[in-house]
């Protein structure tokens, strides 16, 4: 699975609908200081689930929605969605026949928000599973932020099993016991 385009809007200094297109190997995000760099990392980690709005450099959830400037209204909604190519094969099986997934989170200011698989609303258990084992997802080492290397390289051994253990595509099993030992 590859990341194939980010569509953000009302997303932090988002107001406006922004579309980004990974098409090449390698993309990079340049800009002055304080252009919105660093939201673009934000926008994928929310979409893939991130519940600690800390973690989205943030007080509470509500500050991810675009909260006006001098010219521009607060927005009352934040809408991301994160495109997915399907050619490798690598994705569930029930997702084969799809030319891309598409993925989208949204979050009102009442605190209302949903997830969407393919433009269908789904639990964020959904959006997690289809992540397991590929690598992708709110924790998972597909983002590896300032200061990340250092963690993974001075955490103890059972920390950095997590990453090993998703690398060697056991993460979905452990999920599925744990699940099978409630029932
Ligand atoms: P640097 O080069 O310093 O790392 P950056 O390009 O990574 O900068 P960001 O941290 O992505 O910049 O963006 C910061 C900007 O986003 C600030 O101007 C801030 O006001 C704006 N911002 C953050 N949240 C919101 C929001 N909810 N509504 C409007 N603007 C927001
Ligand atoms: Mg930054």
């Amino acid at each position: 699975m590859k990341i194939k385009r980010l569509e953000i809007h009302g997303f932090k200094s988002f107001q406006d609908k922004a579309v980004l297109d990974f098409n090449q190997p390698i993309t990079g995000v340049v800009g002055p200081n304080g252009c919105g760099k660093s939201n673009v990392v934000d926008a994928i980690r929310w979409v893939m689930g991130e519940q600690s709005a800390k973690n989205l450099r943030g007080k509470s959830m509500e500050d991810i929605i675009f909260g006006g400037t001098e010219f521009r209204k607060p927005l009352g909604m934040a809408e991301v969605s994160l495109f997915f190519s399907t050619e490798d094969g690598r994705v569930p099986a029930k997702y084969l026949n799809f030319s891309e997934i598409q993925v989208t989170r949204r979050l009102y200011r009442d605190g209302d928000s949903d997830y969407l698989l393919n433009k269908t609303p789904c639990r964020l258990l959904d959006i997690a599973e289809l992540f397991m084992d590929t690598g992708i997802g709110a924790k998972a080492y597909s983002i590896i932020e300032q200061g990340k290397i250092g963690m993974i390289l001075h955490a103890k051994p059972e920390e950095r099993r997590f990453l090993i253990e998703e690398a060697a595509g056991v993460t979905k099993f452990k999920a599925r016991k744990v699940v099978a030992m409630k029932k």
